[in-house]
């Protein structure tokens, strides 16, 4: 008998992270019949609410929290994913007061590029202690003890406060899992694999050309976008996932987050490099990409087993 793929605990700065940057992972993942677990670090209550049945959410924290875990519930089970955690109701570390981590929101500073809000406040996640929230992390990391661990790289993927805070919270938690000295509930456990989600800038190019006029209310990304963070050029890819094959289930998931995701479309790509589109709260059309990218940056692609959809 061969063993399917190992469990995958993907973390993750909002609800709607997981779908827009590893939908279609997590939806292979499972679909193997493997565990997959995922970790939100905040309920994104600072996020732009794109409907105007739902204008009256928007500025309201704790009522944009509560939908925004019901859209996020929703995505998880169009996803087939079953194990979610939002980091601050983890255990902390021994003496740690209760928390609630917070959106810390953002600003453009450039068409795709964000920074720092100048009114987070004293809950930001982005101003979270690093090692009090690696420690809730590391805990879950030994009992889950993953296979793969993914998330953002060091730049956030595109800048956000909360999403360099979430890379940092999990480099900072995998370190301590391994660690026999972090004085951590659970035996010491080293994840054998590190994924950071990336965007292939090659595919991307193609896939923006390929887009149809964008529809009335919005628009095509100008000359001024910025590229994310994550991207880097196609031969730097360590790792594809086929979003293809599970397009539905991530178109799914895309509409779950209705506050923060419109326009979804799929398409039958014909093995061209977008299968869709999507538009953000900014009301750029941007493609769904044929395959989610990955980098290795922990372990060997030969150290774990991966679901039929995922190869290099
Ligand atoms: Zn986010």
């Amino acid at each position: 008998m061969t063993a399917g793929p190992g469990p995958l605990l993907a973390v993750h700065a909002h609800p709607d992270d997981e779908t827009l940057a590893t939908g279609a992972l997590l939806a292979t993942w499972a679909a193997a019949g493997a565990p997959v677990t995922v970790v939100t670090c905040t309920r994104g209550e600072r996020g732009e609410v794109i409907p105007p049945a739902l204008a009256h959410l928007e500025g309201d924290g704790s009522a944009l929290a509560a939908h925004r875990e019901r859209e996020l519930a929703a995505a998880l089970a169009a996803l087939g994913v079953a194990d979610h955690a939002f980091l601050d109701a983890l255990p902390g570390p021994d003496g740690a007061a209760p928390a609630r981590y917070e959106d810390s929101g953002m600003v453009w500073l450039a068409p795709g590029r964000a920074g720092p809000a100048p009114d987070a406040g004293p809950g930001a996640f982005a101003a979270v202690p690093v090692d009090e929230a690696a420690a809730r992390l590391a805990t879950l990391l030994r009992a889950r003890r993953p296979a793969v661990v993914v998330t953002d790289e060091p730049g956030g993927g595109y800048g956000h406060p909360d999403h360099v805070q979430g890379h940092r919270v999990a480099a900072r938690a995998l370190a301590l899992a391994a660690d026999p000295e972090a004085g951590l509930a659970g035996a010491p456990y080293r994840v054998p694999v590190v994924l950071w989600s990336a965007v292939d800038a090659d595919q991307a190019a193609a896939a923006e050309r390929a887009l149809p006029a964008a529809p009335p209310g919005l628009r095509r990304a100008g000359v001024d976008r910025v590229p994310p963070s994550a991207a880097v050029p196609g031969a730097q890819v360590d790792l594809r996932v086929d979003a293809a094959a599970v397009l539905d289930r991530v178109a799914a998931a895309l509409r779950a987050h209705a506050t923060q995701v419109q326009a979804v479309a799929t398409w039958d790509a014909d093995g061209g490099p977008a299968v869709g589109h999507l538009a953000l709260s900014d009301g750029v059309l941007r493609p769904i990409l044929r395959h989610e990218a990955y980098r290795l940056v922990g372990g060997a692609l030969d150290d774990v087993r991966w679901p039929v959809g995922v190869g290099r």
